[in-house]
């Protein structure tokens, strides 16, 4: 199984969890999830009954040992067609952050660009199930070259099954499956709506998981004969629905996304020095007609900005005997936004960074103002409504 996945441009690496990092190929770190090693034995221990019923010669320990090999080789060809992913994102000039070896396969994060265009990222995509494809061709060539019954033959055979298996899953056209974002470029070339695209792709995705589970359920043959193929059927079922489910609900946001106005969004605030108290503070800014205070340095620098539940959270008798700055939360470069930052990119950089205020600067870094999450939030639920 394998995927390959759009990620933001500043985001924490939570994407696809922590591992650890074994490697870089093409500049990009690798990295493996500590459950993938668990899986590996799992498989590799599923398998080795099958393993011996095909070569009978071989003693019950030797016939583990191929399996282990041969999960082995399938995670390899996996991290072929991640590499894939990456060599056709970095040749188009795209940033990938990281290669993930996890469960259900691997991911590539190849970092989203704004606006993007349909044609690079169905490129991207399409490369993945397509290099599968040719392994699972040279696996079946050197199949046919080897004497069956042999430990080459049997590792070959199951080479190429499983490599024409992932080619053909991950070409299925729904979210997110390399097939759905082949899907949803086509859509948002056809229609030049990137969030209709991702909206058809996403439902194909989400019908795609039930069929997943129907078929665990109905056990036929392959993978969902065994108890841990259909939980291992099943897995991925809930992994395509959460994922196509989110990639469904970016698409809504995103529809109404274009009616966002960051400047008409911003408050209005107040620079005060770090020690002023922030009774006196909350006065000029009534006074003022602002709705936020920011902490400046001597320079005008901003430094900190104070968040809105935090006042109201000090009694009203200890709010002259508090420094604002006690009350601030530091100006991390994440938390600033741009008066030209609209649509997706606004989005994004408030997803990434999760806070109740940011600060808001135009173009020069002069301050605009304060952008409050819950205003963002509004303005996003009453277009939404529209
Ligand atoms: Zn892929």
């Amino acid at each position: 199984m394998s995927d390959q996945r759009s990620t933001n441009r500043r985001g924490p690496t939570s994407a696809a969890g922590a591992g650890v990092q074994v490697g870089r190929i093409l500049g990009v770190p690798v990295v493996i999830q500590p459950l993938w090693f668990v899986i590996v034995i799992v498989i590799a221990v599923s398998f080795g009954p099958t393993v011996r019923g095909q070569v009978p010669s071989l003693s019950s320990g030797a016939a583990y040992a191929v399996s282990l090999v041969f999960v082995l080789l399938l995670y390899g060809s996996v991290l072929v067609h991640e590499i894939s992913h990456v060599a056709v994102a970095k040749a188009l000039g795209m940033e990938v952050r990281r290669i993930v070896l996890q469960m259900l396969g691997g991911v590539s994060e190849v970092v989203e660009e704004h606006p993007g265009k349909p044609g690079r990222e169905g490129l991207v995509a399409a490369v993945g199930p397509l290099t599968s494809f040719i392994l699972g061709l040279i696996g079946l060539v050197v199949e046919r070259n080897l004497d069956p019954g042999t430990v080459a033959w049997v590792i070959a055979r199951e080479f190429w099954i499983a490599n024409l298996f992932v080619a053909a899953f991950n070409a299925l056209p729904g979210l997110p499956l390399d097939g759905g974002r082949v899907l949803r470029s086509f859509l948002w070339h056809v229609t030049n709506d990137k969030s209709r695209g991702t909206l058809a792709a996403g439902w194909v995705g989400r019908g795609l998981a039930v069929a997943v589970v129907v078929v665990a359920v109905a056990k036929p043959h392959g993978w969902g004969d065994t108890t841990i193929g259909a939980l291992y059927l099943v897995i991925i079922a809930m992994f395509i629905w959460t994922n196509a489910t989110v990639a469904i609900a970016q698409a809504k946001v995103t529809g109404v996304l274009p009616t966002l106005d960051i400047r008409s969004l911003t408050r209005r605030a107040m620079p005060v020095a770090a020690e002023l108290p922030v009774a006196e503070a909350v006065r000029r800014a009534r006074e003022a007609g602002a709705r936020a205070l920011v902490v400046v340095d001597s320079l005008g620098k901003p430094s900190g900005l104070v968040s809105e539940a935090a006042v109201s959270a000090l009694p009203p008798q200890r709010q002259p005997w508090v420094a604002v700055s006690d009350l601030a939360r530091p100006v991390d470069p994440s938390l600033v936004l741009r008066t030209d930052m609209n649509g997706e990119a606004l989005l994004q950089a408030v997803q990434e960074a999760p806070a109740t205020e940011y600060l808001v600067v135009d173009n020069v870094g002069a301050i605009c103002g304060v952008l409050a999450r819950i205003d963002l939030v509004a303005a996003l639920q009453a277009a939404g409504l529209r």
